[in-house]
């Protein structure tokens, strides 16, 4: 199990109120090995710095990550492919270096020809030819690119991957095809994976577990096929293109579509009262807190209240 718990940046969010946004707060979620967890939310929300805090790129100023153990006893190794392998990829090296680099650095393979097997069987495993190898990055396409970065990030053996939007520069049929793939060696090499995305339906199919993420808190997290059949959070259902039914109070109002607030002054009380077509006054002063609705967890006084639980209607 991997598991993350906060309340992130507060002590140094009260010393520096200026200098630091809160970008994370109160967020708790634990991974079964061999799972993966998505967390979505539109930009701005705090999932990518969730996701490079649970990978050490960003430390923290409050609450604590704690992993289980890796293969044979040894720490759990923790890799992130990010959303533009153009990026990510050195342009100067060869593919099979870029490949070989964490093999060579944590001593992975003894000798140069069974670093130079290995390579090659990284390549093969996600669909690229060995030959690949001794190419550079801009002789790829976009997909085969995120294949180079999936294939680099795999060189470790890691047991943790955190994916931050990784087919989101994509093409639709190619983000299916590195879906597929990832999923595919998800269950071969029984990874564990956090997933980012913006969009639900990229994670629909990859996920156990769902997070719905507003301006840096958790307000929905429940079973992937729970999420999407059963969505409690307004936010939630704004997201999965539902809104709530006629018999709910304020029917007149709907969900408000268009950015969220910034988080360098979120709104008081819950954050999404001003998009909320539930919201009493209530909403504006006290912010709700997660907690268990059936098989969900919800942050939303009116689901808590037992208000929003008729189901919703697909707008499509
Ligand atoms: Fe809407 Fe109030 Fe629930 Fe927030 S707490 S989602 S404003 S009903
Ligand atoms: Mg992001």
């Amino acid at each position: 199990e991997f598991d993350v718990s906060a309340p992130w940046l507060n002590r140094m969010l009260e010393r520096k109120p200026k200098l630091f946004v809160k970008a994370v707060d109160d967020v708790s979620f634990s991974i079964p090995r061999g799972s993966c967890f998505s967390i979505v939310g539109e930009s701005g929300c705090g999932k990518s710095t969730v996701a490079r805090l649970v990978t050490g790129l960003y430390s923290t100023s409050g609450g604590q990550i704690t992993f289980g153990r890796g293969d044979a006893g040894r720490p759990v190794r923790v890799q992130m492919i990010f959303q533009d392998p153009q990026s990510s990829l050195n342009p100067r090296w060869r593919v099979g270096d870029i490949i070989a680099e964490p093999i060579r650095e944590m001593k992975l393979r003894k000798t140069a020809d069974e670093t130079r097997d290995r390579v090659e069987e990284l390549l093969r495993i996600v669909g690229l030819a060995a030959d690949d190898a001794t190419k550079y990055p801009h002789e790829f396409s976009g997909g085969q690119r995120q294949r180079i970065s999936i294939a680099r990030a795999l060189a470790s053996e890691p047991e943790l991957l955190v994916c931050d939007e990784p087919t989101s520069a994509l093409d639709v049929s190619v983000q299916a095809q590195i879906l597929n793939l990832m999923r595919r060696l998800q269950l071969e090499l029984g990874l564990t994976y956090l997933f980012i995305s913006h969009d639900l339906s990229v994670v629909r199919h990859m996920s156990d577990m769902i997070a719905v993420m507003y301006l840096g808190r958790i307000v929905e997290m429940a079973p992937a096929e729970k999420l999407f059949t059963d969505p409690q959070h307004p936010y939630s259902k704004l997201l999965l293109g539902t809104i709530p039914d006629i018999h709910v109070p304020n029917r007149d109002r709907e969900v408000q579509n268009g950015e969220p607030p910034s988080p360098l002054s979120p709104p008081t009380g819950c954050a999404f009262h001003p998009r909320c077509p539930l919201a009493t006054e209530r909403c504006s002063k006290e912010a709700p807190q997660l907690r268990a609705a059936g098989r969900s967890m919800v942050s939303c006084h009116a689901v808590q209240k037992g208000l929003a639980t008729i189901p919703a209607r697909r707008q499509d």
